[in-house]
């Protein structure tokens, strides 16, 4: 630790020796604390304490006492006599220099205040400190008390504590089905007797050793590749290319392997932890242990353990989404992105980052090798490939030579479903043989509820979110309205808010219940369910629809895209997508690249069994390129277009894009701070800047927004550029300017 001398400090000049420079030298180290600040302060490091960058500590702030973590040497001028004193330091090992970089590296990629990216970073404060040993219970050997009754959950508590270890009060009345304050009235009579638990002893490690299924020989090939990478102990891009259902999990758990027989710690992201049930029994499978989870369900007894665990290097491999990356590694040997090409990996709220980009970061600065997943990489990502700045590794065909579905178009001006129904006719031809095979089908649609408009017949009123840009979605099983933007719910109402008319109000258009409905009214004895996020109330109940659809309890599913994702379905062979053309709407940057990746995942689904599987694509434009594409399965020549299509326009990954989002509640003061912005853009031969428009979500939970877009060329350092753009506005502070480095959504 480099200690600063004050010397000529104006308390000496003034004769007044400070106390603590009688004691030592003064000692100041700058410390980046969680908080919304930008820059790190310097607090004095009281005698006796010996403080390293990385330490986590606590420190003053002004009444509050708050976490923090040592930046560096202090170097602030403000006089050491003045500053606070550190408080303690906690006893965790130090946060490694590769995360600090990396926050800092992020905050100045994504334009946001170091203390933020930190805040990510120290997301449980109740982890620095060492867990307190836990209070458990054994059976005593005293006689009940004068006057105790044994009433029978007393009795069915003791009879467990006869064959069993000691447990916590919440174990044992969870055991005896019975409430805690039975087992505290047994251990205040003295019929229990409390032990001290130690904090649970880590749990089993995977082990890297045990054996895989034989590998293809393309397998085999692109593993050897992997595990070459991570012995190398550099940094390196690997793009894992390859069809769904090729066998990449395979391989890449073969790099996994590799890394763990080094002693090195893995991430593996994944885009929605939540439905990935299947993808952790597989771990468990292979591995004999499963992974250690990060993600917004975990309770918060487990994520203390877990930071904890990960920060001293007792747990191996973390499976999580994209904030696991700011966990504080202390060895991490390699990064895995599975479906890299997910838009759930772009944080959009707080920081706004996107997870696969800062994976890559992390792994450049800590020279460890990142292996990207794919049968649809990100256009960028392509691109990388392409130009050799990342690695491909391909994997050709489906494993066990099982074959890739067949896709077909439905044209629905011409194949038109009956009035108010939404399966063409030959969806339901296709439908009915798939059943009478014994066979399981899937429709899919990529809206939640009944019907995503409500409207009245009488004057046309269609019933809209106050708060934000957005109709209300009629959630007939819920019996609710709803928005799904901002949250709000609200009952149907009985009659037309705006003309008062009853029995007016039109359900428009369909979402997955509509679905459901006509698919009860045409096969009456099928067994058909809903799965979309809000049927479906959290993991556990996510995982029984799973297990359910691979047990093929269930002859047809009606799913939104949580059903798209990785699962395995063999009796799956037909997919039927009821509106295709829903995500090319809106004229969004990547609509064409984002709806060829999902409905090729979709597709993905069927016939991954040793029954080919078919896919029936619903459209009004047979003839768009996505379609055409989809139907030829010419990923590539789909890929090759768009990429010529973004080059043209000079348009990511050929172009750089930044947004500046103002929002605020008061729609006038928005607009006047979105003109200055605009009126102080740089805009040059080369950097244009569009805007303010109102974005296209003008309303969103009650904040009107606006949107100021950059354009420059590639190898521009558009964040330089944004500073200088940014201090020459004066923003008050009901105002928010948020910066969007490289935006995906543009809402
Ligand atoms: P992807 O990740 O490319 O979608 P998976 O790794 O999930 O593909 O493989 C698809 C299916 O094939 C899975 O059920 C998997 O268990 C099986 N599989 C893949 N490789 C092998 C192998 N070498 N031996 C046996 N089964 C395999
Ligand atoms: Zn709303």
């Amino acid at each position: 630790m480099r200690a600063s001398h004050a010397s000529s400090a104006p308390a000496d000049l003034l004769g007044h020796v400070p106390l603590h420079q009688e004691r030592g030298p003064d000692v100041r180290v700058s410390v980046l604390l969680p908080l919304p600040l930008r820059e790190a302060y310097d607090y004095r490091v009281p005698p006796g304490l010996d403080l390293q960058p990385g330490d986590y500590v606590e420190v003053p702030l002004g009444p509050r006492r708050v976490i923090g973590v040592v930046w560096g040497p202090g170097g602030g001028t403000v006089e050491s006599g003045r500053l606070k004193a550190v408080v303690r330091r906690f006893d965790v090992p130090p946060m490694p220099e590769v995360e600090r970089r990396f926050i800092d590296w992020v905050a100045a990629y994504t334009m946001t205040m170091p203390g933020m990216v930190l805040k990510m970073a120290v997301s449980v404060p109740a982890a620095l400190d060492p867990p307190k040993p836990t209070i458990a219970y054994h059976r005593s050997t005293a006689e009940p008390p004068p006057g105790f009754k044994l009433t029978e959950a007393r009795k069915r508590v003791l009879a467990l504590l006869d064959d069993g270890p000691p447990r916590t009060a919440s174990e044992l009345a969870d055991e005896a089905g019975c409430g805690v304050t039975v087992v505290r009235g047994l251990a205040e009579a003295g019929m229990l007797e409390p032990v001290l638990l130690q904090p649970a002893s880590a749990s089993p490690h995977p082990e890297w050793d045990r054996p895989g299924p034989t590998l293809s020989p393309d397998q085999q090939a692109s593993a050897d590749f992997l595990r070459q990478k991570v012995e190398a102990r550099a940094y390196a891009t690997v793009l894992l290319d390859g069809v769904t259902g090729s066998g990449k999990t395979e391989v890449y758990y073969e790099a996994i392997a590799a890394c763990l027989e080094q002693g090195r710690q893995v991430l593996v992201l994944l885009p929605e932890i939540a439905l990935s049930a299947q993808w952790l029994d597989r771990f468990a499978k292979r591995f004999g242990a499963p992974p250690a989870e990060w993600h917004s369900d975990l309770t918060g007894a487990a994520r203390r353990d877990t930071w904890r665990a990960v920060a001293k290097g007792e747990i191996p491999v973390v499976v999580g989404a994209r904030s696991a990356l700011f966990l504080p590694y202390r060895d991490l040997g390699l990064i895995i992105v599975d479906e890299e090409h997910d838009a759930a990996y772009k944080q959009e709220e707080g920081a706004i980052y996107h997870a696969r980009d800062m994976a890559v970061a992390r792994a450049h600065l800590g020279q460890i090798p990142i292996v990207l997943v794919s049968a649809t990489p990100a256009l960028e990502t392509q691109v990388n490939a392409d130009s050799r700045r990342y690695i491909r590794v391909h994997l050709p065909g489906r494993h066990g030579g099982a074959m890739l579905p067949d896709v077909k178009l439905i044209d629905l001006r011409a194949d038109r479903p009956p009035p108010r129904h939404w399966l063409a006719p030959s969806l339901k031809k296709a439908l009915t043989e798939t059943l009478a095979e014994g066979e399981q089908a899937m429709l899919f649609l990529n809206r939640r509820g009944y019907a995503p408009l409500t409207l009245c017949r009488a004057c046309g009123h269609r019933l809209q979110c106050p708060n934000c840009t957005a109709w209300l979605v009629e959630h007939r099983l819920a019996r609710k309205l709803q928005c799904h933007h901002c949250g709000l719910a609200q009952p149907l109402p009985e009659a037309c808010p705006n003309c008062g008319e009853h029995g007016t109000l039109a359900a428009c258009g369909p979402g997955v219940e509509r679905i459901a409905e006509e698919v009860a009214e045409l096969f009456p004895d099928a067994r058909a369910a809903i799965m979309a996020s809000d049927t479906l109330f959290g993991p556990k109940a996510i995982q029984e629809m799973i297990r359910k659809i691979a047990d093929h309890e269930l002859d047809i599913v009606i799913g939104t895209q949580v059903m798209a994702k990785g699962h395995h379905f063999p009796m799956l062979t037909l997919v039927g997508v009821v509106d295709a053309d829903l995500g090319l709407a809106g004229g969004d940057l990547r609509a064409g690249e984002r709806t060829y990746q999902l409905l090729h995942q979709v597709a993905g689904r069927a016939g991954r069994g040793e029954r080919p599987g078919t896919v029936y694509l619903q459209t009004y434009m047979p003839e768009h390129l996505v379609m055409q594409a989809l139907a030829a399965g010419d990923r590539d020549g789909f890929y090759q277009l768009e990429a010529e299509m973004r080059l043209e326009a000079a348009m990511p990954p050929f172009g750089r894009l930044a947004a500046l989002i103002v929002s605020g509640e008061d729609a006038a003061l928005v607009d006047r701070v979105a003109m200055a912005l605009g009126r102080a853009a740089p805009r040059s031969d080369t950097v244009a800047v569009l805007g303010p428009a109102p974005a296209p979500l003008a309303l969103l939970r009650g904040r009107h927004r606006r949107r100021l877009l950059l354009k420059a060329p590639r190898g521009t350092p558009i964040q330089s550029l944004i500073a200088g753009w940014l201090e020459q506005v004066e923003v008050p502070p009901a105002v928010r300017v948020q910066v969007d480095v490289d935006p995906y959504s543009f809402l």
